[in-house]
């Protein structure tokens, strides 16, 4: 079978490691990919978003898998444009995206089918959201509604700080169109994990629950990121919280889906939080979480491009997918700056081998006319290990984290800090 894979990110290199280990792949296509991808597979330029460009690219390489990376073409139909032209494709169409393109859209629905999430309300007018404001409690969650990188959520102290952040998002427009609805959301203390499944209609297979520490400083500290780190499994997700995830969260979730109207054939993220035992909804993301993705797919010992082939045609069946009895660690390197402006082209360079538990995946990178990998964005790439204990795989992450050098490359060094301690 001949695999296109749409995106650019770490989690597009996991992919590409993945379908370069499958028996069920011959050759493996990815667009427009990064400079780790390029060292390993052909990458080919195309506007992601354009769905009209990624069909006649899908065709032209007689792609017989399309597997979409991230959100943005998804949200604008571009698994529909595939799927109406005959080819399978991994990720859900438009209507399904929308759970986590529109943030109302995924709150309506969260309400209507009585999925455990925290209280809201949304606005588009400021006067109404700033009576709506004072008479709540502090601190509170203010959200933009459409898609905004991660960076559309403020969670103000107090009044005052709200009334700034409402007035910039509703009056000011900051977010542009992604901010003309806000949700505005009580705050839920308590303790993060990702939840992600591989659906197929109301049939999925759950991978093991995952944590990722999004701010950028030691101690959850600093502003938030794309992700700097993340292991697996979570603790915090014990048998008895994974119940109750599983039936108040993820059969209500695909029932809601499916009597909603919606064939669902992709990654279903659910960033859920457990407040004193109970699991609430933060998001839904229509997509593997990076830089979860990059640790739950070594950790399979099923194939996960058959699972994705198996939800892009209809096929799945309903069954525990086989984890191996091990933990893994990502430790996101990134460049200086970062997640602020920072510098690009810089030469990395990489240890002569890499454990056989390790691997070293690409994010923001590119070749350049040198034949060098030089660094080409924020997140520049993740180191990843896997081991017996949460210990082991991060003593390993980071001693080959030490060996992976640029000018002003840093990394978290507390990754895993909830169980390893900090
Ligand atoms: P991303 O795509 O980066 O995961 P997002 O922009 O889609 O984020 P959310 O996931 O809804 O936004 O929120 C981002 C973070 O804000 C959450 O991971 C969580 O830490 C915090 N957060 C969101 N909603 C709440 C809430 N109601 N109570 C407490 N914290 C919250």
């Amino acid at each position: 079978m001949k695999v296109l894979i749409i995106g650019s990110g770490g989690r597009e290199h996991s992919l590409l490691k993945a379908c370069l280990k499958s028996p069920l792949v011959d050759e493996v296509v990815a667009a427009p990919g990064n400079g780790g991808m390029a060292a390993e597979a052909r990458c080919l330029a195309v506007d992601i978003e354009d769905g009209a460009a990624v069909l006649a690219l899908a065709r032209q390489e007689a792609a017989e898998l399309v597997i979409v990376g991230p959100e943005a073409p998804l949200a604008v139909g571009v698994a529909d444009t595939l799927r109406e032209a005959g080819i399978a494709v991994y990720g859900p169409g438009k209507a399904g995206a929308e759970l986590e393109a529109s943030k109302a859209f995924s709150k309506e629905f969260m309400q209507r089918h009585q999925i455990p999430t925290a209280g809201s309300a949304t606005f588009s007018d400021y006067a109404e959201a700033l009576e709506y404001l004072k008479d709540k409690s502090y601190p509170i969650v203010i959200k933009a509604s459409g898609l905004a990188a991660g960076k559309g959520v403020i969670i103000p102290q107090n009044f005052e700080d709200a009334q700034r952040t409402i007035h910039e998002m509703l009056v000011k427009n900051v977010f542009g169109d992604s901010g003309h609805t806000v949700l505005i959301e009580d705050f839920m203390d308590g303790e993060e994990a990702s939840i992600m499944l591989m659906v197929s209609g109301e049939q999925y297979v759950q991978l093991p629950p995952s944590q990722d520490h999004k701010r950028v400083g030691e101690g959850d500290t600093g502003p938030n990121t794309g992700g700097m780190g993340a292991y697996t499994p979570a603790p915090v997700v014990t048998p008895e919280i994974a119940e109750k995830i599983r039936t108040k969260i993820i059969e209500p979730s695909l029932k809601g889906l499916k009597s909603d109207g919606v064939d669902y054939r992709g990654t279903l993220y659910v960033g859920v939080m457990v407040v004193k035992g109970e699991p609430f909804v933060v998001e839904y993301n229509v997509r593997f979480g990076d830089p979860e993705c990059q640790i739950l797919l070594p950790l399979l010992e099923d194939d996960p491009i058959k699972l994705m082939l198996d939800c892009a045609n209809g096929t799945l069946e309903p069954a525990n997918v086989k984890v191996k009895d091990e933990h893994a660690m990502i430790v996101v390197m990134a460049a200086g700056g970062y997640p602020g402006p920072y510098g690009k082209g810089d030469v990395i360079t990489f240890p002569e081998s890499i454990p056989d538990n390790c691997s070293i995946v690409h994010a923001g990178t590119k070749l350049n006319d040198a034949g060098e990998i030089v660094t080409a964005g924020g997140r520049v790439l993740g180191v990843v290990a896997t081991g017996p204990t949460l210990q082991a795989a991060a003593d390993d992450a980071y001693a080959l984290a030490k060996e992976v050098k640029w000018s002003d490359a840093f990394f978290r060094k507390d990754i895993g800090w909830r169980v390893l301690g900090s």
